[in-house]
């Protein structure tokens, strides 16, 4: 297949990287990519869906990940997959003969793994440089719900659910697959009962997840939903204020040098030193601007924050509000920088994901999250159109119009952007800017 035939169909289809930031899936194809790997590292403590997904459905998502590689010319296709992950391991490892261009690549247990840049290194020996692409490095990639997607696009089927786990403080911790655009409260029901008073969902990982609202809804990008008591310290990290962070830190930070010394991004040679921005923020000092330029290269793993610092201090926010304050005025990320040759002790100062689930009081939650494939039917869907990095998708339909399940509701707009589609049969009940709801008939 051309690469722009395969192109037409995953933006028509609505394909975005189902997870992250969401970005459009056809504008990873690139025949620059010699290299495409699958990312099975389920980044986050305790996510299950990937492995899960990749275990049910193997030989499609092999066969689609092959039709990729093909499609751009890429001579390697790597499958990037945790080593732990036993029982999806042995599922890919009874179609593996039929693709003599893939491998599978064994993963540590350790976070982040599956960052793209620190996974890229893992499984090719490649260093992405500070604020470059992947692509630069002759490498695309996608994780394994993202190519399961391609692969129903390819089958006529466009986006329209998602999968969920629901894990933490709940009954019956469960990954389900449900419409886009249904609330949050809809998909926790389906983990049986909530275990504690007062629950906090927190939506995706632990690390890099967020505190969402019941009733928002479900989108592309949306893995996981995490149900804690509102005192769990991942609660409390999350609604510390930067005035304070900052207090605190020209206060208590003991410059010992552990955030840096763990930095993943800074122990691939990337210019990122925590410590050294703690200094020179808490003490208002600007004679070396360098500390605060580089938060650009700050991958926002938390690692720093959430693992390293024996003072609970919070390099990875403080840096956030530095890259958000630089990029609103209007100050460019440092250009053409590279990367410092990776240093020997980068093997020792990996974070072991038990250590940081023990740290993070999150041990028992731990558990299995088994996957129910039949669709959880809503009434009601709140269908965003921007789920995706790029332009939002464009209305084409109007309040009053009936739609079916799978039918374009937004068309892409000019730039990088997709395609979004009506995910229950109903009628048009709003249309904004912002979003589409459809009501079941
Ligand atoms: S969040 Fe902290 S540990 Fe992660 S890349 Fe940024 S500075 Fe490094
Ligand atoms: S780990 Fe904490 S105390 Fe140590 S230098 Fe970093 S911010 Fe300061």
């Amino acid at each position: 297949m051309e690469i722009k035939e395969l192109q037409k169909i995953i933006q028509e289809n609505g394909v975005v990287g189902a997870g992250g930031a969401g970005f459009p899936t056809y504008a990873k194809l690139d025949e620059r990519a010699n290299t495409i790997l699958m990312n099975c590292a389920e980044c986050e403590p305790l996510l299950k869906l990937h492995r899960q997904l990749l275990e049910k459905h193997a030989y499609e998502i092999m066969k689609t990940f092959q039709l990729v590689a093909d499609t751009v010319g890429a001579s390697e296709s790597i499958i990037g997959i945790k080593k732990s992950y036993i029982q999806t391991v042995n599922a890919l490892n009874q179609h593996i003969e039929e693709f003599p261009n893939m491998r599978i690549h064994l993963l540590e247990e350790v976070y982040p793994m599956g960052d793209e840049v620190v996974l890229i290194y893992e499984a090719t020996g490649r260093v992405v440089r500070p604020g470059g692409l992947p692509i630069e490095q002759g490498v695309a990639v996608f994780n394994v719900e993202t190519i399961y997607n391609v692969y129903r696009a390819l089958e006529n089927q466009p986006v329209t659910d998602k999968y969920v786990s629901v894990v933490a403080e709940v009954s019956n911790p469960v990954t389900v697959r449900v419409p886009i655009g249904c609330t949050l409260d809809e998909v926790v029901a389906q983990a049986g009962s909530v275990t504690i008073k007062d629950p906090v969902y927190f939506v995706g990982g632990p690390m890099m997840g967020r505190i969402g609202s019941g009733s928002e809804p479900v989108t592309k990008t949306t893995n996981a939903i995490l149900v804690l008591p509102k005192d769990h310290t991942i609660v409390t990290k999350k609604q510390r204020t930067s005035s304070i962070d900052l207090k605190r830190a020209a206060s208590i930070c003991c410059q010992c040098n552990t955030c840096t010394d763990l930095c993943p991004r800074n122990n691939l040679g990337h210019p990122i030193d925590p410590a050294l921005f703690m200094r020179a923020a808490s003490n208002q000092d600007y004679r070396d601007l360098n500390p605060y330029l580089d938060a650009n290269f700050c991958s926002s793993c938390g690692v720093c924050e959430m693992y390293s610092c024996p003072q609970s201090l919070a390099p990875r926010s403080l840096l956030a509000d530095m890259k958000a304050g630089l990029r609103k005025a209007g100050v460019r990320p440092p250009q053409g920088v590279q990367a410092s040759p990776v240093p020997s002790a980068r093997e020792y100062r990996k974070v072991p994901e038990e250590r940081l689930m023990a740290r993070l009081a999150l041990t028992r939650y731990d558990k299995e999250a088994p996957m129910d494939e039949s669709l959880v039917p809503v009434s009601k869907v709140k269908v965003l159109l921007s789920q995706h990095i790029g332009a939002p998708a464009q209305a084409i339909v109007k309040p009053g119009d009936q739609v079916t399940r799978g039918q374009i509701i937004a068309a892409p707009a000019n730039g990088l952007s997709v395609a979004i589609h009506a995910t229950i049969d109903g009628k048009v009940t709003e249309v904004t800017d912002r979003h589409i709801i459809i009501a079941k008939k």
